[in-house]
């Protein structure tokens, strides 16, 4: 059976990619079309004045167990590529959290009622919050918004300011007034209550594209696959059993067709295909939210007291000392995620503002040699209470869909991604 199944995949992000491994993995043929010249997608290594960068900074979880298992089947090493850091939150000078080495949740619980910056009343709320979160298995009878979710659990605007609003909008990508709780309680439920390393947070000491697509990509050529960058596919068509694919060098038929483009592509390719018209009204439906990050070269002594590091009202919510991750001394990131008054700065405005409070709160007075403002308008959908996401079967059985926005437990990251690409994969070879 598996010499019959050929199949198309159009995009190389981590969704793609992940399936595309799974499927070389089961002697399934596969070629990946890619239209932009590297691989990677949202999280892809990009080059600006000789320097990689990252089109964003990214940050893993522990718990991110597929996307590290497939980082380590393409040749990866889990423990030499990236910068481990055990579960902390430093806001600059106003908050911090750190845990202590001992099991989940405990480590979590201690953390909390050590947590500085916050009175001992609201260490308590909050410790008390996550044990009835437990009582609960991390799951609501029907889906609020994080703020709803707060106000029930009385957690007062302090706590919301300093730990909930900072960790919701890192890991969902969305205000907390807009934010599902329910996707909220997914995360917190995989990353802080079984084991003490799913809350360790990873930054790679390589770019994204070298992180997994790359390797990927060089272990589906030597399984007999194909990786076809500057390939981007123009049209779709379900033939018979099958599926053609149309790029400008000519068209190729496959049994099966994995679409992991993103959302607003998708779209366009699909939507002419009448059998999938609700698949696509569903994904025109998801909202987008955007990611901003500020990277600034600066002499190579210039360095925070931290690898990462948070910051309290201001522009600039997390910073990245690129020197003491990757050894790129002297490179600063600067992350902005979700919707805010910062997208109303032209990118020089934002950039001296961020130039501004590096100067306030670390005394960097220095002048970069330059700065590079990559905002990712549609970096990730909206992720709202009860978002009906596509699923990744659709009514065409030649046709699955793979990518961040479609269904899952988890918001638009890596794991979703590769979580979806396995599924697809999956569906196939069984
Ligand atoms: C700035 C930023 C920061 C982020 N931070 C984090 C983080 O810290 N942690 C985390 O887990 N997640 C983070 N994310 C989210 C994460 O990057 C995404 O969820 C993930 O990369 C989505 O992967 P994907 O494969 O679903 O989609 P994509 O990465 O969008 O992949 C789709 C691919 O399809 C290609 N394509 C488009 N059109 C065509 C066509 N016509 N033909 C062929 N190919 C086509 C695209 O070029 C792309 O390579 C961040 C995202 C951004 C933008």
């Amino acid at each position: 059976m598996a010499q019959e199944l050929n199949v198309g995949i159009v995009g190389g992000g981590y969704a793609g990619m992940a399936a595309a491994v799974a499927l070389a993995d089961c002697g399934i043929a596969v070629t990946v079309f890619e239209s932009a010249p590297h691989l990677g997608g949202r999280a892809r290594g990009v080059t600006y004045q000789d320097t990689r960068l990252d089109n964003g900074q990214h940050l893993l979880l522990g718990c991110y167990r597929q996307t590290l298992h497939m980082i380590k089947k393409v040749g990866g090493n889990v423990e030499q590529d990236f910068l481990r850091l055990p579960l902390q939150l430093d806001l600059h000078r106003e908050f911090s959290l750190k845990a202590p080495q001992l099991p989940a949740p405990l480590h979590l619980l201690i953390a909390l009622l050590k947590a500085q910056g916050i009175s001992l009343g609201e260490r308590l709320s909050a410790a008390r919050f996550m044990l009835a979160l437990r009582r609960i298995n991390f799951s609501l009878d029907h889906d609020i918004t994080v703020t709803e979710l707060l106000i029930r659990y009385r957690q007062d605007a302090t706590l919301v300011k300093k730990l909930w609003e900072p960790l919701c909008i890192a890991a969902l990508n969305t205000p907390v007034h807009k934010a599902s709780a329910q996707v909220l309680l997914n995360v917190l439920r995989d990353s802080l209550n079984q084991s003490r390393a799913d809350s360790d947070m990873l930054l790679p000491h390589l770019d994204y594209t070298a992180l997994f697509p790359q390797r990927a990509a060089n272990y589906i050529e030597q399984r007999g696959g194909k990786v076809l960058t500057s390939c981007g596919v123009k049209t779709l068509h379900p033939v018979e059993n099958g599926m053609t694919v149309t790029t400008a060098e000519g068209t190729s038929r496959f049994s099966h067709v994995i679409c992991a483009a993103p959302p607003a592509v998708s779209t366009k390719l699909l939507g002419t295909i009448a059998a999938l018209a609700e698949t696509v009204a569903q994904i025109n439906r998801l909202e987008h939210q955007p990611i901003y990050t500020l990277y600034l070269q600066y002499p190579a002594t210039v360095r925070l007291p931290q690898p990462m590091l948070g910051m309290y009202r201001r522009y600039s919510q997390w910073l990245f000392d690129k020197g003491q991750i990757g050894g790129q001394h002297g490179l600063l990131a600067a992350v902005i995620s979700a919707e805010g008054i910062h997208q109303e700065l032209s990118h020089d405005e934002l950039a001296r503002k961020v130039i501004a409070e590096l100067n306030a709160e670390f005394g960097i007075d220095e002048q970069p040699a330059w700065c590079k403002v990559i905002a990712e308008k549609r970096a990730t959908f909206c992720c709202s209470p009860d978002l009906h996401r596509p699923s990744q079967i659709t009514p065409l059985s030649c046709l699955l869909l793979a990518g961040d926005y479609t269904t899952g437990d988890y918001p638009a990251t890596l794991e979703g991604a590769v979580i979806s690409g396995l599924k697809c994969a999956d569906v196939i070879s069984a």
